[in-house]
């Protein structure tokens, strides 16, 4: 069989060499629905024997996926849960059920109803509600048909291939003998992609739908989720160089993991601090991070606790979320960042109004601005999480103005004084500081910088908006590349504005955990780098590969240059990876 490419997002690193097992979803090809038994009565009880059942296996999922892949994540589960319990759902089916309809019919046509009237709000967020009430419909149609919800496994090691895989299929999928994760749907924050990052498992996403039919014959496929590759039926040639890529990459990830928990320094002796960006894993994702040498917590997101729920986590909730991060680091930085709701991330029970640019709208410090009892709830959160603790940061995203840090400062100042007189205690010493995210933000860099104590990079919006393009977009997403010179000079105006008032600047966004811009940054005289846990030894282990002079010397070379592909080009060329 000829080989056939396709090029999709990356959305998880590391490198897949298997066969193609083809995910179907099991509901797709039922026979169709038994004629009604005539005895309404029965239909009802055979409804909420089905609804039951589903709950039972809802519950086993849940806990089967806050042990695999932490508590956040879990809660998906309860919002399947949820739809078993809409009484109005239900209702409806009671009623389609006494018209005369089978349990089965009256439950799928109820459910697709409601499917469908979310997917015509046209909005991503309803629509993967949409997604979720299919996949709870599936399951209770399949209790209704008789059969358990069982789905076709691969049996042997697999890359997974899928038009989309909801968050339950994706948690009862054999763990152990999945190599990668290869979707038409999703981009970089869809659940697949967090699954993966979570399990260390290559995925690219937003591959072309011809990519099924490529695969279902398929005996081999390749999946590459550091360049979005996925090649599949490869040669014999392909398959060879992949072969060399895949051990090469082991290799690197075994000699670097042997000395990432000593710290990077230059060889010439220019120390860079390490972070690692979490959020969701709670204290079993921190360890990990220790694990792969995290000097602290560069990026806390934690707006993945808002997500998935049908309503915002109260203090206390969020007391008990925080505090295990900050156990785990043990006095290393933990940068609480505020949460980044809007763009691709919204929520639903927020009642947010539809924005044509979600990207350009009400996102981020700008919502928490707007929405001041949810903020202060937050900042006390995560005060009183870091009560007798040290290393507590805060952090504000999306900031756009100098207005926006003093009113928000105004806000967390306002906390402290409440927090004082109601005589709880809370955390002391905590550094303030904003992403710089928005093109506004780098270039009035020196007018932030007196109002906080650093400065993070979010190289992943810097670059949509300096670039002008959605970084979610399966066509212009690759635009965003943050190895644009025009974003790389935006950093330096940066950091030589944050640098000449005492402030520290660091990198959050993807590029600070691409080893390719290492150099580069060290070269800027970025003084901390964030990134996926699994990125630090690598990125450690290019810190040791360049003298800051010849670092300094390389960013000025690149800064020059008129393209992202020539800044690629280049760095290609001298990229060492110091093992
Ligand atoms: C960024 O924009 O680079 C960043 C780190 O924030 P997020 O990816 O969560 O938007
Ligand atoms: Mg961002």
């Amino acid at each position: 069989m000829a080989e056939r490419r396709f090029h999709g997002i990356a959305a998880s690193g590391g490198v897949a060499i298997a066969p193609a097992f083809l995910f179907t979803d099991p509901a797709d090809g039922e026979a169709p629905s038994p004629a009604a038994t005539g005895r309404v009565e029965e239909e009802l009880a055979r409804l909420h024997r089905a609804l039951e059942a589903a709950r039972t296996e809802i519950q086993a999922l849940y806990d089967a996926a806050r042990e695999r892949v932490g508590e956040q994540e879990a809660e998906i589960f309860h919002v399947h849960a949820m739809f078993l319990d809409d009484p109005t759902l239900t209702k409806q089916v009671e009623e389609a059920i006494r018209r005369g309809e089978s349990a089965l019919a009256a439950w799928r046509q109820a459910v697709e109803a409601q499917a469908a009237m979310l997917e015509a709000l046209n909005d991503p967020v309803f629509s993967a509600r949409a997604v979720d009430l299919r996949d709870v419909g599936a399951r209770v149609a399949a209790h209704l048909a008789g059969k358990a919800h069982a789905l076709a496994l691969p049996s042997q090691p697999s890359i997974i291939v899928a038009r989309e895989l909801t968050p339950s299929q994706t948690i009862m999928l054999p763990h152990e003998l999945v190599r990668g994760f290869c979707t038409v749907q999703g981009s970089k924050t869809s659940h697949v992609a967090i699954l993966a990052r979570g399990l260390g498992l290559p995925a690219v996403v937003g591959v072309d739908a011809a990519v099924l039919d490529a695969a279902r014959d398929a005996a081999l496929m390749i999946v590459d989720g550091e360049t979005g590759e996925v090649i599949v039926s490869p040669t014999e040639e392909t398959l060879a160089a992949y072969r060399a890529r895949e051990a090469a990459l082991a290799r690197a990830r075994t000699q670097a993991q042997a000395s990432a928990a000593a710290p990077a320094i230059t060889p010439d002796g220019h120390r860079v601090e390490i972070g690692a960006n979490l959020g969701g894993g709670g204290r079993a994702e921190a360890e990990q991070a220790l694990a792969f040498g995290a000097e602290g917590v560069g990026l806390l997101r934690t707006e993945f606790l808002y997500m998935e729920r049908t309503a915002p986590p109260d203090e206390e909730e969020q007391i008990a979320a925080y505090a295990p991060y900050l156990e785990v680091m043990a006095g290393r930085p933990v940068i609480f960042r505020t949460a980044d709701i809007g763009g691709d991330k919204d929520i639903p029970y927020l009642n947010l109004p539809a924005e044509a640019n979600p990207f350009l709208g009400q996102r981020g410090i700008r919502l928490s601005l707007a929405r001041p009892a949810m903020f202060r709830t937050q900042l006390r959160a995560v005060l009183r999480a870091g009560a007798g603790k040290r290393g507590v940061k805060i952090m504000f995203p999306m900031v756009a103005s100098v207005e926006e840090v003093r009113a928000a400062k105004a806000h967390l100042a306002a906390v402290r004084q409440a927090l004082e007189a109601e005589g709880l205690p809370h955390a002391q010493d905590v550094e303030v500081g904003v992403m710089i995210e928005v093109p506004s933000a780098a270039i009035l860099a020196d007018a932030l910088a007196p109002e906080v104590d650093f400065f993070s990079i979010g190289t992943n919006d810097l670059s949509q908006y300096t670039l002008a393009a959605d970084r979610t977009h399966p066509e212009v997403g690759p635009m965003a590349d943050a190895l644009h010179p025009a974003v790389l000079r935006l950093i330096k105006q940066v950091v030589e504005a944050a640098h000449a008032r005492g402030v520290w600047v660091g990198v959050c966004g993807e590029l600070g955990g691409d080893p390719l811009a290492t150099p580069v940054l060290l070269g800027l005289g970025v003084d901390e780098l964030s990134m996926a846990a699994p990125s630090i030894p690598a990125v450690k282990a290019a810190v040791r590969a360049w003298p800051l002079a010849e670092a300094q010397a390389l960013a000025a070379e690149v800064l020059a240059l008129a393209s992202a592909e020539e800044v690629r080009a280049r760095l290609e060329g001298v990229e060492r990876k110091g093992l």
